[in-house]
């Protein structure tokens, strides 16, 4: 089959109209609805009897102790660092999303930036225990695109160190790790969001999962205000409480996610096996017997290998209708919020970043659109000496919308 000419060179887009990066699968039926309607003519509205069966099934299916359902993830990180009742740094990947930062800024504590594994995209251990201080209070690491982080050597680490240890799984509902143990169970405590574009959808949402019984109920004081229900407020907490239908929401998908999961992983397969064969592309190293979640399907461009930089290809899929995404780029010290923390090189972190791109994955995903992204990538590489002149020419190839 002849390709034919790239969009961006004047040939027809592969996909007539753009089609979306993310799409979140859910289940929807009459039993929803049923129970929607339930809630509400009941009018428990939040917190109630469906927060409390959607912990209990969550707690059951990552095989953990206590799960404490928030209105994010960005709370439920804000209020784990806050239970830790810690001064001074955290130790974080700057490639990761901005709210694993936000979090011990909130806090007031002063993020540490760590470099990470360049192949994995994940914080490397030993670059962690580099710039641990006397002054670092804990160490958060994200498993980045739902591939777990190398917990084994984290947890060496922080425990040498005698600090805890705090994972921002936001990605990570349904990862595993090479034991066999689902995420959720390692640390002191890991942080899902059930966001839209996450594996796990609840609207929005957060869960906590620990084994830790005493950082579980202090959680469900910290989303109730602080109140311990005597009005009594025992420390500044939050309203983080989640409401039923996210609840309601949650439970319902959780229902499907394993078969949901294994589709979402057939696609990536589907994409790495055929563009594999295109040189130049780099896919995250999932360690070995660990199961990713792909909540996104991301790569590294080389443009040396490939013929075209990152920025020039999500320009050329742009115009065949597919859109990218560039995470994480900038990375957490390149952002504004984060300059004053970008106080050591990160040359691993900018690499990654510079290079990474994300193509659309869902788990409804049909084999033919995959089919069609992978073909549109293999005619860019194709016409790439033309591709790179056309998106430096017009300057746009650095400078595309993100
Ligand atoms: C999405 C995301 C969050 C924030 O999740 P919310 O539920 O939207 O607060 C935190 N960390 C990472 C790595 C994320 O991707």
């Amino acid at each position: 089959m002849s390709l034919g000419k790239p969009a961006l060179l004047g040939g027809s887009a592969l996909f007539d109209t753009p089609i979306p990066l993310i799409r979140p699968t859910l289940q929807v039926d009459d039993e929803l609805f049923a129970e929607l309607r339930e809630i509400l003519e009941c009018g428990l509205l939040t917190n109630s009897s469906r927060v409390a069966a959607f912990e209990d099934r969550a707690a059951e299916f990552l095989g953990v102790a206590h799960v404490v359902a928030l209105s994010s993830c960005t709370t439920g990180l804000m209020l784990v660092l806050r239970s830790l009742g810690i001064s001074g740094e955290v130790v974080l990947p700057s490639f990761t999303f901005m709210a694993s930062g936000h979090a011990a800024l909130w806090n007031g504590l002063t993020p540490v930036f760590a470099e990470i594994d360049v192949d994995t995209a994940n914080l490397d251990p030993a670059a962690a225990e580099a710039v641990l201080t006397a002054r670092t209070g804990a160490v958060l690491a994200t498993h980045v695109f739902g591939a777990p982080a190398d917990a084994d050597a984290l947890e060496k680490v922080t425990r040498r160190a005698g600090i805890p240890l705090v994972f921002d799984a936001a990605h990570g509902f349904g990862a595993v790790y090479p034991d066999g143990r689902k995420v959720g169970c390692r640390g002191l405590a890991e942080v899902f969001s059930l966001s839209p574009t996450k594996t796990l959808v609840s609207g929005e949402g957060g869960l906590v999962a620990t084994n830790d019984d005493a950082l579980a109920a202090e959680l469900r004081v910290a989303r109730e205000y602080g109140n311990p229900g005597t009005y009594d407020s025992l420390f500044a907490g939050l309203n983080g409480r989640m409401t039923e239908w996210n609840a309601l929401l949650g439970r319902r998908n959780l229902e499907r996610l394993p078969g949901w999961l294994d589709a979402r992983r057939a696609a990536a397969a589907r994409y790495l096996a055929r563009l594999s064969e295109i040189p130049g592309l780099r896919f995250q190293r999932i360690p070995a017997g660990a199961v990713s979640t792909y909540k996104d399907f991301a790569f590294r461009v080389r443009a040396d290998e490939f013929g075209t930089s990152r920025d020039a290809l999500v320009r050329a899929l742009r115009e065949e209708n597919i859109p990218t995404r560039r995470y994480f780029d900038p990375p957490l010290h390149g952002q504004t919020a984060y300059r004053a923390f970008a106080t050591t090189p990160l040359p691993r972190t900018e690499l990654v970043s510079a290079q990474a791109i994300t193509l659309p994955l869902y788990s409804h995903m049909a084999p033919s659109q995959v089919d069609t992204i992978c073909a549109a990538i293999e005619r860019i590489h194709g016409h790439a000496p033309e591709i790179a002149r056309v998106a430096a020419q017009d300057g746009k190839g650095a400078t595309v919308p993100r």
